[in-house]
C-alpha cells in the first residue's frame, strides 16, 4: 500500500510515516537538534528562521527519504507551515518570512521526483493540519473539528478542509480604534489582542507571562486585560458559532495554559443565547506535535487541493 508522511513547520520541522491515523516509529526534526526558540521570533527555532526556502525544501525531501527508504512507496506527502497556502504556493508567512512566494508543493515534487518518489504532495496551513490530526486521532473524521492556536499569533484550523482563507485570527472582535496591535496592521483583530507578540506590544513593560500572573495576583490593569483576552477569544468563537454552527471547538497551542477554560465559557454563553446555537463544546489540549504530523498526512490522503 501507498505511504504517506506528514510533515509540520512548528518551532522546527517534524516529520513522520503516517498508518491508520497513527505515527509509525519516530518523528525526525530539521534542525535535529533545537537551537534558540525565541519568543521574540514566534518562537520558532533561530536555525529554521535563517535557512532559505529551497535549503527547508531540501531539509523536508531528505526527512521524507531517511523515513522511507524505498521513495517509490511514498504515495502522500502533507506539508503544514504557517501562513497563507494557496495550491501550493506561501502566499504569505509573517513568521517564516523567507517562505514568502515559495511555490513549495513543485519545489518538494521534483527534488522528490529526482529520488525516484513520484508521491502528491499536498500544502496546508498548520492550524488546518492540527484540526484533521485531531479529527483522525478522535475518530472523527465526518464531523466539523474546529480548533483554535494560541501562540504568538492566533491560528484557527477547520476539518473537513474547504476553499477559502479561514483566517480566524484576523476576526474582528473590537470597534475601538486603539486597538491596533494586530501584526498584519488590521484594527480590532482578535491576534492583535490575544497573541503573544501583541500583548508584548501593549505592555511594553511587562512580558505577557508577568500580565498573566499579576492578573492572578489581583493588579486592577493586568486584570481588565485578562478579562479582554478571555473576551476576544469568546467572542470569535461566537462568531464562527453563529456562521458555521455549533459543534466542537478545541484550543490548544503553546501558550495555551494562558486559558481559564471557566471565564471563557462564562463568556461564550453570554454571546451565544439562540437555542438551536447552544449544544456547542469546548475543550482544552496540550500541544503535541504528532497530532498536526497526523493532521498533514490525514489532509494529504483525504483532500485535493
Ligand atoms: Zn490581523
Amino acid at each position: 500500500m501507498a505511504k504517506t508522511v506528514g510533515v509540520v513547520m512548528t518551532s522546527r520541522i517534524a516529520a513522520g510515516l503516517i498508518e491508520e491515523g497513527k505515527v509509525v516509529g519516530d518523528l525526525l526534526y530539521f534542525p535535529a537538534e533545537s537551537t534558540s526558540p525565541s519568543h521574540h521570533e514566534g518562537g520558532f527555532d533561530q536555525e529554521l528562521i535563517e535557512t532559505p526556502s529551497d535549503a527547508i525544501a531540501a531539509a523536508i525531501c531528505d526527512m521524507i527519504c531517511r523515513l522511507v527508504p524505498d521513495t517509490a512507496s511514498v504515495g502522500s506527502v502533507g506539508i503544514a507551515l504557517p501562513g497563507i497556502v494557496r495550491e501550493g504556493v506561501v502566499e504569505d508567512s509573517p513568521n517564516l518570512q523567507q517562505m514568502k512566494g515559495a511555490r513549495i508543493r513543485s519545489m518538494i515534487e521534483e527534488l522528490l521526483a529526482a529520488r525516484g518518489c513520484k508521491a502528491t504532495v499536498t500544502v496546508m496551513n498548520d492550524a488546518d493540519a492540527e484540526a484533521a490530526g485531531l479529527a483522525a486521532t478522535r475518530g472523527q473524521l465526518d464531523k466539523l473539528t474546529r480548533v483554535w492556536t494560541i501562540g504568538n499569533g492566533i491560528g484557527f484550523g477547520r476539518f473537513p478542509y474547504t476553499g477559502g482563507p479561514w483566517e480566524g485570527g484576523h476576526t474582528v472582535v473590537s470597534l475601538d480604534p486603539k486597538e491596533n496591535y494586530c501584526a498584519c496592521g488590521g484594527k480590532g483583530h482578535l491576534e492583535g489582542i490575544t497573541g503573544h507578540r501583541a500583548m508584548r506590544l501593549r505592555f511594553l513593560d511587562m512580558e505577557p507571562d508577568e500580565i498573566f500572573a499579576a492578573a492572578r495576583k489581583g493588579d486592577k490593569r493586568c486584570r481588565d486585560f485578562v478579562e479582554l483576552w478571555h473576551r476576544a477569544l469568546a467572542a470569535a468563537t461566537a462568531t464562527q458559532i453563529h456562521l458555521e454552527g455549533p459543534g466542537r471547538f478545541y484550543f490548544t497551542g503553546r501558550d495555551i495554559q494562558r486559558l481559564d477554560l471557566p471565564l471563557l465559557k462564562e463568556y461564550l454563553w453570554e454571546s451565544v443565547k439562540m437555542s438551536p446555537f447552544q449544544s456547542y463544546t469546548v475543550e482544552v489540549y496540550p500541544p503535541d506535535p504528532t497530532i498536526s504530523v497526523i493532521g498533514a498526512g490525514t489532509v494529504a490522503l483525504h483532500t485535493t487541493l
